[in-house]
Parts: C-alpha cells; structure tokens; sequence
C-alpha cells in the first residue's frame, strides 16, 4: 500500500526544473504530449508494443517506453524508471480504465496529476451520486425497483464500458422481458434511471487550486452508436425499432446559448466546492460533469468524470471558450502543463501532485 507521504518523499526527490510529464499512450496522449511541450516539459509515452507509432508518427513524444501490457507499468522496476526521470504521471480515460482505481491508489508510487482519493468517488456509483447530489444538482430519477417503472426509463450496469448493455423499458414488463433475454454475467446489479430528453452538452472544466480558479475550456457532445443513427431511420422504422445502444463512436464539437453559460459554471464550481468538503483537497485539474438540457433549461447531470476527457481531442488548437480566457492555443492537455509549470515554479508541486 503506497501511503500519500511516501508519493510526497518521492516527489521531494525530484528535481523541479527537470521534470517529465509522462502518460499512457492512448485516449488523449496526443494533447497531453504536446501541450506538455509547448509548455517546456520534456515528455514521455509509456505504450503497449504496437502502439508507440502513432505518437512516433506524430513526432510528440521525447521519448516512449514500450511494454507488453499495460499493468506492466505497476512493476517496480518499470515504476523507478520513471522516477529516475523525474516523472510526473497525467491520468486519463484509458490509463484509469487499464490499470483500475484501486491499483494506482494501492500500488503507484509515481507521483500523479491531480488528487487520486477522486478515482475512488468518480468510479463508485453510490458516491458519485452522493458527490453531485452534494453539490445540489439536479440528477435523474432513480427507481429502486421495477414497480416502480412510470415512464421512459435507461437500465445501466456497472462498468458498461460506453453504455454498453444499457436498455431502455417504460413498464415493468418491458423491462423484465429485456434483463432475461440480456448476455451479461452480473444483470442483479441495475440501476433504473429516469430517461432524460433534451440536449446533451459535456462541458470540460478545470480547477485551479493555485489559482482558486474554475474555467470553462471546452465543450462536446458524444456520438453514440447506435442511438445518433437511429434519429437517420425515422419513419422507416417505426414499426420495429432497434433497440438503442450509447457506444461512444466521437464527439461533436458544440458551443452553448451564451445565456446558459452562468448555469454551466454554477454546476462546475458546486461540483468543486462539495469535492472539497467531501474529499480534501477535492477536485484538481480537469473534469467533465456530463448533463442534459432540458426544453426548460434546466440542467440534469448524470455523471462526473474526474480527469480529462477525449471530447477535448477536439480542442487540441484551443476552443471558442479557451481563447476567450487565453491569448494562446489552450488544449485542456496544455493547461494541466500550465498548471505544473507554476507549481513548479512556486515550489509547491505537492498543491497539484498526489
Ligand atoms: P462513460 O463512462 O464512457 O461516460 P458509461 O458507460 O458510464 O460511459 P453513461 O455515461 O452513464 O455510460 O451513459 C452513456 C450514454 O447514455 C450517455 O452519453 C447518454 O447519451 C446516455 N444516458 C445516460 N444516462 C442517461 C439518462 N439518464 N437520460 C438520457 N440519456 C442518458
């Protein structure tokens, strides 16, 4: 068990002005490489072999490491190689995915962007429900059980990996009939969700805490196979819909009515602010809370993910939002450099490191 003192000795360790800004290549490693440089890092790509060209191709990287799976990059010896480089880990999608909360919180001695006790929150449905409805937004329903059914309601699993298995019912019927005929191994472990309609927006915040600063840096929407190309079929298939799936395929860049922006940055700096009281230091660097905007205008959040998200591919030469706030390319992958180059410079790396 890695304890936050001995991440913080081996961080004291290290050499500020020769750091490396290290990640795994995948999801948004192009950002994170380059931004990295552009802010003076030297950078590093850990890549599983086969990998390693796309960021060869690209000519981001400094330097890539290559191994035969990724929870190779758990093994000590690998660990100290990154240390020895003065390396600081940038989590993303893929890299929690492939290497699960409770190994990099138990076993990564490499120092990480960001606060790690936010992996535990983010990927725990119960707490994460407990984080937003904490910071007084507005989630959808949640029926504890069939009965209950009333309306249009999405039937989601754990670690559904982009939505995959989720079924949509609207009686208890309904739903029976599509949990039997359902291929997954753990189907007792449901959640029944009111089905919002309305208009998705991803909004792609990040928290400064040397700052004491929210920003709004970006927006997508996801497109979703097979739900986005069901909207094509229309009439033709009104009589035997397909049932819908949500398997992320990309993402839309969007920008909303400017008269929605003041609820857009409440809901990230309540987010915030309840991370803090909930988990000390709370949240830092980037998050997306993912929402629906309702033909009220009123917004309904389903999900928070505590790091960054690969909507923000879109904005690897800045976004609308981003160069209203900064006179220079902005990705969020550039700005959590940023943020590391002035903790470096104040001395205070362990602000923003964990
Ligand atoms: P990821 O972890 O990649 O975000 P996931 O497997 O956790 O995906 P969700 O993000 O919960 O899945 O949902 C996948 C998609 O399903 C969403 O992007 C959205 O299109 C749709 N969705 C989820 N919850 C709702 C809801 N309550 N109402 C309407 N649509 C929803």
């Amino acid at each position: 068990m890695i304890t936050p003192d001995e991440i913080q000795r081996v961080l004291a360790g290290y050499a500020n002005h020769e750091l490396t800004v290290a990640t795994v290549g995948s999801h948004t490693a192009l950002q994170i490489l380059k931004g990295a440089r552009d802010e003076g890092f030297r950078n590093l790509a850990v890549c599983r072999h086969g990998t390693e060209q796309v960021y060869q191709q690209f000519g981001v990287a400094d330097e890539i490491l290559t191994i035969g799976r990724y929870q190779e990059l758990m093994d000590g010896t690998f660990q100290q190689q990154l240390i020895v480089r003065n390396a600081i880990l940038i989590p993303h999608g893929s890299f929690v995915e492939y290497l699960s909360p409770r190994r990099i919180e138990n076993e990564l001695a490499v120092p990480l962007f960001g606060n790690r006790a936010v992996l535990e929150w983010e990927s725990d449905r119960v707490k994460e429900r407990a984080w937003l409805l904490n910071a007084g937004l507005r989630l959808p329903l949640e029926f504890t059980s069939p009965e209950e059914i009333d309306r249009l309601v999405l039937v989601k699993f754990p670690g559904a990996k982009g939505g995959r298995g989720y079924f949509l019912a609207s009686s208890e019927a309904e739903f029976a009939q599509k949990l039997e005929n359902l291929n997954l191994s753990d189907k007792a472990q449901f959640t029944i969700q009111e089905f919002v309609i309305g208009t998705r927006f991803y909004p792609h915040y990040f928290y400064s805490p040397l700052q004491d600063r929210l920003e709004l840096l970006s927006m997508d929407i996801r497109y979703e196979s097979n739900i986005d190309g069901l909207a094509r079929l229309g009439a033709l298939v009104q009589d035997r819909t397909p049932e819908p799936s949500f398997v992320v395929t990309g993402n839309l860049p969007v920008v909303a009515r400017e008269s929605l922006l003041p609820k857009i940055l409440e809901i990230g700096q309540s987010v915030v602010t309840a991370s803090q009281e909930l988990f000390s230091p709370g949240l830092i660097g980037p998050f997306c809370v993912e929402t629906i905007c309702t033909d009220e205008l009123d917004f309904v959040a389903f999900e928070i993910s505590a790091r960054i998200v690969a909507g923000t591919n879109l904005y690897i030469n800045g976004s609308p939002y981003s160069h209203l706030l900064y006179n220079e390319p902005m990705s969020t992958g550039r700005r959590i450099a940023r943020e590391l180059k002035d903790a470096a410079e104040l001395d205070a790396l362990e602000r923003v490191v964990y």
